[in-house]
């Protein structure tokens, strides 16, 4: 128990109270919500309250007597004695009167983020330091909880507004389409009278133009809302890229009995990218070899997703999956806007990750898997060099 009694380390002072304020102050000393921890000037640890105790886990009697360092982990642990030397030293404080956030460690070795701020107790026999501790995990907890929130809802909000843009766009390029097939049934048909009159096909062809460019327009709004802004760039390291990712994905894998394999590369090079859009990049093509593998017999050899270093300047992640594959006629054209062999498929998958991989200087590549199936992925180039 702390000595804020007559027996205390400090006893001179205290003994001179009247056993009231003493039992007082020994009340209030426990009650406080804050842990407060009393050292002298070698960093020797004097009182310990109650909710320093639940903080850290030690009953007083195991830490009075023994060095502050036991409740910090490394670095400060092997700092503090140069901090408290050079501060007893030169009267120049790093925390006491300032305070600051450091980490704690409990008893059972784990640690925690806390508020500490520091006073050094005057007058008195000796020179003595307090310590008022408030735990921040409740906190930090919260805050990283409301990021992870937000991190979700700006996927949320950008996955939605993607797939809204490709409906969109789907619908608006249908118009410019139709019209293409209707005049050059038109043309065909004029060309194969008799005597076609050159300046009909030639308003047909005009006409065809028109709508092709309409239909570039379109695809240019979408090439615009991924267009390659470094404001929403920042370093990344490629596996943090690809376990981001697989939480989002592995439980639609996971739905069809199909497990996910991972192949990480150690120490990768750092790659400058948006996160939030080579996950989606990196979301297609796992979406696409799971829906590739849901009726394949060798489901359970899984989807592998591999990052390599490909040279000091380039860096990879590869799809690898056990699916059909993709047919040498597809492959030729797998890449362009709404080419799909899927019922309800859009076909824009693979067309936006490569605009957006081609954003990100790099190449979004396809093929053919030697032990069957399918390899999609992307090579990126390394922070710094691109
Ligand atoms: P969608 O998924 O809407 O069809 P994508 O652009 O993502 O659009 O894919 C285009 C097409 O490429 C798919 O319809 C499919 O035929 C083919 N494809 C993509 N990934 C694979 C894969 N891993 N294995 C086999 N075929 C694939």
């Amino acid at each position: 128990m702390p000595k804020l009694t007559s027996e205390s380390t400090y006893g001179t002072v205290e003994r001179a109270l009247p056993a009231d304020l003493v039992a007082e102050l020994r009340a209030l000393f426990d009650a406080a919500v804050d842990g407060i921890i009393v050292a002298d000037e070698r960093g020797v640890i004097a009182e310990f309250n109650k909710a320093a105790e639940r903080l850290f886990g030690f009953p007083a009697e195991q830490v009075v007597g023994q060095p502050l360092t036991l409740l910090m982990p490394e670095p400060d642990r092997s700092a503090h004695d140069g901090y408290l030397k050079h501060y007893l030293d030169t009267g120049e404080a790093r925390i006491i009167g300032i305070g600051r956030e450091v980490r704690g460690q409990r008893a059972d070795g784990s640690t925690f983020p806390l508020a500490l701020s520091v006073g050094e107790i005057e007058g008195g026999s000796r020179r003595r330091f307090i310590g008022l501790i408030r735990d921040l995990s409740a906190q930090r907890a919260a805050e990283e909880e409301a990021y992870k929130l937000q991190n979700r809802l700006e996927h949320v909000g950008r996955f939605s507004l993607m797939g809204e843009m490709a409906a969109g766009l789907a619908h608006e390029l249908n118009q410019p389409l139709s019209a293409i097939v209707n005049y050059s049934q038109a043309g065909r048909r004029l060309a194969e009278r008799k005597d076609p009159g050159i300046a009909s096909i030639t308003a047909c062809l005009e006409k065809i133009t028109e709508q092709a460019m309409r239909a570039g327009h379109i695809i240019d709004k979408l090439r615009d809302f991924l267009r390659n802004d470094d404001a929403t760039k920042s370093e990344l390291k490629l596996n943090d890229v690809v376990l981001s990712t697989l939480n989002l994905v592995e439980a639609d894998a996971r739905a069809e009995g199909i497990p996910m394999l991972m192949e990480l590369a150690d120490n990768l090079p750092t790659i400058k990218g948006d996160l939030v859009q080579l996950q989606q990049v990196l979301m297609n093509l796992t979406r696409n070899a799971v829906d590739a593998m849901r009726d394949s017999p060798n489901k359970d050899e899984g989807i592998l997703i591999q990052t390599t270093r490909l040279s000091s300047e380039e860096v990879q992640v590869s799809v690898l999956d056990h699916g059909p594959g993709v047919s040498p006629q597809l492959a030729k054209s797998i890449f362009l806007p709404f080419i799909t062999t899927k019922r309800d498929g859009l076909g824009v998958g693979l067309a936006i990750s490569r605009t957006i991989i081609s954003a990100h200087e790099g190449e979004l590549f396809c093929r053919r898997n030697p032990i069957g199936g399918a390899i999609f992925g992307f090579k990126l180039p390394v922070a710094g060099r691109g």
